[in-house]
């Protein structure tokens, strides 16, 4: 099985953050001709669909298109610059759909978890900076602390409370959640251990995975989830890799694991059905009304490296 790379790991803009501190400079980049603006739209991305020589290609705006763009725009973020070129996200969510006609052009709103392994990577991390900072602005305009409003800062990398006895300054919160591919030993060339959620679609199935709490290291979430979820025990925990999950807020974390005990006790609270899997009934897996998340996620990729374990891992390694 070959599936690929992980998506949304390539290297994004540089963020340039001394050079935010002064507003001017913002301004500055915003307006020169050298600037980008990517539209985001109610947590989704305006892309360019996909011809029959690349794939969906982010839809980036210049010259009168962005400044139509940013005149409508309720928040605008500074994503960074690479090779001279200036990357800006542009909140259009409180637009109703027909005010965005004149922007699309030929292009489609989509949903980035969809098509982002389709895409050219470093468009592919644009696309996620984006959606998952903007998704954080629209939902911090108020401070925590003190219930004043907030505002951006530093080209969006920070926002702070307006009322002067707070002042707090608050940073994009990521969510980090661990996925972990459980292998056992056995006959048939071993087994993984597959879960699925009652909300997802028939007959998908993947890795365990949870939100990391408060006062857990990463392994004990691991060893924790793996026994709410299924009653399994597993021993040695092993890190993999890590992937931007911006769907909404996520960094997730994978492992794998080597399981001491077999016998499944499925918490139904957490989890619809989990299955032993032997390596040999990948094959089949239709057969068995199994289907596999998709492509460029941990725990396809994970489970692609288990199948395929001469193959060198399909993440990056340094
Ligand atoms: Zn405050």
């Amino acid at each position: 099985m070959t599936d690929a790379f992980l998506t949304f790991v390539a290297d994004g803009p540089d963020r340039r953050p001394r050079d935010c501190r002064d507003p001017s400079w913002i301004t500055a980049r915003l307006h020169a001709r050298d600037a980008r603006v990517l539209p985001v739209w109610r947590d989704r991305n305006l892309v360019l669909p996909a011809t029959d020589e690349r794939g969906p290609a982010a839809l980036a705006l210049a010259g009168d298109h962005a400044r139509g763009t940013l005149h409508l725009a309720d928040e605008i973020v500074y994503l960074g610059e690479r090779d001279a070129v200036h990357w800006f996200a542009a909140d259009l969510s409180a637009r109703e759909g027909p005010d965005l006609t004149p922007i699309l052009g030929r292009a489609e709103i989509a949903d980035l978890r969809d098509i982002g392994q389709l895409m050219e990577p470093f468009e592919a991390i644009l696309l996620a900076r984006a959606r998952g900072v903007l998704y954080w602005h629209r939902r911090n305009r108020f401070c925590g602390a003190c219930g004043s409003p907030t505002d951006s800062e530093q080209g969006g990398l920070t926002r702070r409370c307006r009322n002067s006895a707070c002042g707090l300054e608050h940073f994009p919160r990521v969510d980090p959640a661990v996925l972990v591919h459980v292998t056992r030993p056995g006959p048939e060339g071993g087994a993984c251990l597959l879960a699925r959620q009652p909300t997802w679609p028939a007959g998908l199935y993947s890795c365990v995975a949870g939100f990391v709490e408060p006062g857990e290291t990463l392994e004990q979430c691991v060893r924790r989830e793996v026994r709410e979820e299924t009653g399994i025990e597993v021993g040695e925990v092993t890190y993999a890799a890590s992937q931007p999950w911006p769907f909404p807020s996520s960094l997730m974390i994978g492992f794998t694991a080597v399981a001491r005990t077999t016998r499944l006790a499925i918490d139904t609270d957490e989890i619809e059905d989990a299955r032993w899997v032997t390596r040999a009934r990948f094959d089949r897996l239709a057969d068995l009304g199994i289907r596999l998340p998709r492509r460029g996620t941990m725990a396809r990729i994970l489970i692609g490296q288990w199948l395929d374990t001469s193959a060198a891992p399909p993440y990056p390694s340094a």
